[in-house]
């Protein structure tokens, strides 16, 4: 008798089959799920050329594996800045080839596909977990696939939606535990810490926090990046600006690179400790 209270049955692939049962999602030379912490850093949302540019150099020379960037935001209201589209993801592409970083970007509707050729990891962000079509549609790409948890799905809901993905033939997914919706309404969202530690333990994927989105606040983003660090977590989203004041979007939980920089040396740290 399991002690969680997941039902396996209609779990067919993302479930371990024994303790050795774990896959890897390599994204050009970085692999997630090797042991080895991996960090994801850069803006919310690709502002300019220059700026996404001046962004990638900083968190590559601070640590970085991956550059981030929206350019499609699916923002809740509609008179928030939307991101900047398609070229968004053509400077964001060009500043991971510049630095030697892989990217990822949150896609939002199927027809978008083409646009992101050049990038090398789909987001499906918390507000598409179960937009199945989406799903669908990535899981006929060979393309790693972030999958956010929505903010009020529960991990047997985010562990089918992966099922969608990986049914399709898509088999390098990487859950992101992003903060779900509660009664608390000091922080951004509640960061559900336990869903790491359990996913860890009984799926065979990889597993990423987002402290960013989980708090919605930039001093309390590394305490919960270590956090998640000591759960095992195999990768670290966060949210990184050079100068978050002036950031277009989600200014008030950006990291500096400095601050990026200390949080990631401490949690590989945490992580080679709890290894
Ligand atoms: C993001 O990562 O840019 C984002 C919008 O996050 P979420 O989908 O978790 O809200
Ligand atoms: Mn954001």
């Amino acid at each position: 008798m399991e002690k969680h209270s997941i039902n396996k049955d209609k779990l067919k692939f993302v479930l371990k089959r024994s303790e050795e049962d774990i896959m890897t999602v390599a994204v050009k030379g970085v692999t997630f799920g090797d042991g080895n912490i991996k960090f994801i850093a850069g803006p919310c949302a690709v502002e300019s050329k220059e700026s996404i540019l001046k962004i990638a150099e900083l968190v590559k020379k601070d640590g970085a594996d991956v550059l981030r960037g929206g350019a499609f935001k699916p923002r809740t209201s509609p008179y928030d800045f939307q991101g900047i589209g398609q070229k968004g993801l053509d400077y964001l592409a060009e500043a991971g080839e510049k630095f030697g970083l892989p990217t990822v970007s949150e896609i939002t509707d199927k027809q978008m596909l083409p646009y992101f050729e050049n990038i090398d990891v789909l987001q499906i962000g918390a507000k598409n977990m179960q937009n199945y079509e989406l799903l669908k549609a990535v899981g006929r790409t060979d393309k790693p696939i972030l999958l956010k948890r929505g903010f009020s799905n529960s991990i047997e809901e985010l562990l089918l939606s992966a099922e969608y993905i990986a049914n399709e033939g898509n088999c390098k997914i990487i859950l992101c535990e992003r903060g779900i919706r509660t009664f608390e309404k000091a922080t951004r969202n509640t960061f559900d810490i336990s869903a790491i530690a359990l996913l860890k333990k009984i799926s065979r994927l990889p597993v990423v926090a987002d402290p960013s989105h989980a708090t919605g606040v930039s001093e309390l983003v590394a305490p919960v990046a270590l956090a998640a660090a000591a759960v095992k977590v195999d990768g670290i989203m966060t949210e990184v600006h050079d100068e978050p004041s002036m950031a277009l979007c989600d200014g008030e939980q950006a990291l500096t690179p400095a601050e990026f920089k200390i949080m990631a040396e401490k949690a590989k740290e945490i992580s080679r400790i709890v290894r």
